[in-house]
């Protein structure tokens, strides 16, 4: 039974972001494997031991505001303890920033949940925006305003094949602490790019990737082709 907590799931939910959750829903139920999904929205706890999987999709800055605050306040804890036990944590875009130490929007630092050394701040320059392709290789849809820094110890999701990434200028995307993930990949993530929803789904539930029935992936993998495609990859 894999066990998932969507955090926000209605304010954190831009670019189909659940979409990922169907995903996961849907792989675990082709295969025989039981699937439970609760939501955690705001002013709600969070028992970081009752799932195995924690999610945390976009959100515009306005929302994110007021899930950062309750993120610090009522599940930071939670989440914690859930990363070191070794339950997975995935956040996209929003999700990822929120993830971090803080995003510093109109000279304002707003803490996150600090379960990674990364920093975002909102800059002038334009939007991060367009069809992305990083090395590990997974491909998406990006459009945010923030630009996330990695700390020094900290090391990236992948490598920028087309596209912006955290910071437009570092070459660098997203961020991977043990089951800690964070990306700015949206489109939403999970469905153009199957094996990692299936390394997240075998992870959380302690299982070995291969050890995973295999499915029917034709469509699957044609949109990871066309996502590779318009990103020119
Ligand atoms: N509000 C954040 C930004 O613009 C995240 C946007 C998103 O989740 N697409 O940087």
């Amino acid at each position: 039974m894999l066990r998932v907590c969507a955090l926000y799931p209605d304010l954190m939910n831009i670019y189909a972001d659940r979409g990922n959750l169907l995903v996961l829903e849907r792989r675990c139920a082709w295969r025989g494997i039981g699937f439970q999904l609760t939501a955690s929205g705001l002013g709600e706890p969070l028992d970081g031991g009752a799932h195995d999987l924690f999610y945390l999709g976009g959100g515009q800055d306005r929302d994110q505001l007021l899930c950062a605050e309750d993120l610090v306040r009522h599940k930071r804890a939670g989440l914690h303890a859930a990363a070191e036990r070794g339950a997975i944590v995935l956040g996209v875009c929003g999700g990822y920033q929120l993830l971090g130490r803080s995003y510093v929007l109109d000279e304002r630092e707003i803490p996150g949940a600090g379960l990674v050394d990364v920093r975002t701040v909102r800059e002038s320059g334009p939007r991060l925006i367009g069809n992305v392709a990083i090395s590990v290789v997974l491909a998406g849809f990006e459009n945010h305003g923030g630009r996330t820094h990695l700390g020094a110890g900290e090391e990236a999701l992948g490598r920028v094949l087309r596209g912006h990434g955290n910071d437009g200028r570092s070459g660098l995307e997203g961020v991977r602490r043990a089951n800690v993930i964070g990306t700015y990949l949206h489109g939403p993530l999970l469905p153009k790019n199957v094996w990692l929803a299936d390394w997240l789904i075998a992870t959380a539930l302690g299982l070995d990737a291969g050890a995973l029935h295999p499915l029917d992936d034709a469509l699957e993998d044609a949109a990871h082709a066309g996502a590779r495609r318009v990103a020119g990859v």
